[in-house]
């Protein structure tokens, strides 16, 4: 793998090496950036594939049995764990808060021409809907302190419920952290985030890590500024809006690690990490790929599951290879 101060751009290049953790599917971090890893998460030996007419394969992206999630709109729940009022990082903000609370919103990237590009998935029961919306949200103040390990994860959603988040395996759960937080499995070193499913309070929960990527801006983040940056250089909440992206599409497509992935374990968004395609330049010299909800925004494409399979912006537009 290449160095981890390697400077790349809207580079093309995936890689995708192997993590030690299991039963979880990281983001790998930039390309270039630090070795990475791979879906380990798959569950061995998973049910044989089965083709209904819900199901379409030959694209470049596999079924593999399982269920996807096709809820309209998907629920996603926040737990916004740390210090989300004045940590370290003037991204660990209520800015930010706002910010990626209106990007999940039912009629931003819930209602998005992007999001429809899930639709191509689907199960033996029917497809996804493509919407989703912010549901509920909550704030944990360090409840597994500021070292945080893979197996505290579960533990913290269920304070979370009890704080408030239903209890919905139709749902995804995002555990958010402050730049302070250090999640001990690799966050900033091997992966910028993941999503993974747990038996939680009786319910199948799928649950997703991402860290304030303020925190390792080199690795995690396609340019120190983002298009809604509050100054030059606090692109935290533009960074960490991507790799949600990233992880809310295969927590939809893949929940429980069994439906959607290639011959090479990659998931959706996998197979267009930090992908972009065409931008455009914002007023402070950002760049953008997406508007909607009333911002612009640099989110990652994704795979397409139908027309042979690409990476586009758009249900049905141009493919594009980086
Ligand atoms: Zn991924």
């Amino acid at each position: 793998m290449k160095s981890f101060q390697a400077k790349i751009r809207f580079a093309s290049v995936l890689l995708f090496g192997v993590l030690s953790m299991n039963f979880l599917a990281a983001q790998s971090m930039r390309p270039g950036v630090g070795g990475d890893t791979s879906p380990d998460g798959h569950l061995p030996g998973g049910a044989a594939p089965v083709r209904q007419p819900a199901v379409v394969q030959g694209n470049g992206i596999n079924y593999h049995g399982g269920p996807v999630l096709q809820g309209n709109p998907v629920p996603i729940h926040i737990i916004w764990y740390g210090n989300w009022t004045n940590g370290p990082k003037a991204s660990d903000s209520a800015v930010t808060v706002s910010l990626i609370e209106a990007f999940l919103a039912s009629t931003a990237l819930g209602n998005s021409s992007y999001e429809a590009i899930n639709t191509t998935y689907g199960d033996n029961t029917g497809n996804v809907s493509g919407h989703l919306g912010f549901g509920q949200a909550v704030f944990d103040n360090y409840s597994a302190g500021t070292k945080v390990r893979d197996a505290a994860l579960a533990g913290i959603v269920s304070r979370a419920m009890t704080a408030g988040l239903p209890n919905d395996p139709n749902a995804v759960y995002l555990i958010l952290t402050s730049s302070d937080v250090n999640e001990t499995s690799g966050f900033c070193r091997t992966y910028c985030g993941f999503h993974t499913h747990a038996t939680i309070n009786g319910s199948d929960i799928k649950y997703a890590f991402i860290g304030n990527v303020d925190k390792c801006p080199t690795g995690c983040e396609a340019q120190s500024t983002g298009p809604n940056s509050p100054a030059a250089g606090v692109g935290g909440a533009d960074g960490m809006i991507n790799v949600i992206t990233h992880e809310t599409e295969e927590a939809i497509t893949d929940p429980d690690l069994n439906a959607w992935f290639d011959a090479s374990g990659n998931e959706d968004a996998d197979k267009c990490n930090f992908k972009f395609g065409p931008t455009q330049i914002a007023g402070n010299g950002s760049h953008f790929n997406q508007t909607f909800g009333g911002h612009n925004w640099l989110i990652q494409m994704e795979w397409e599951n139908s027309r042979g399979g690409g990476c586009d912006q758009t249900l049905g537009g141009p493919f594009f290879t980086n």
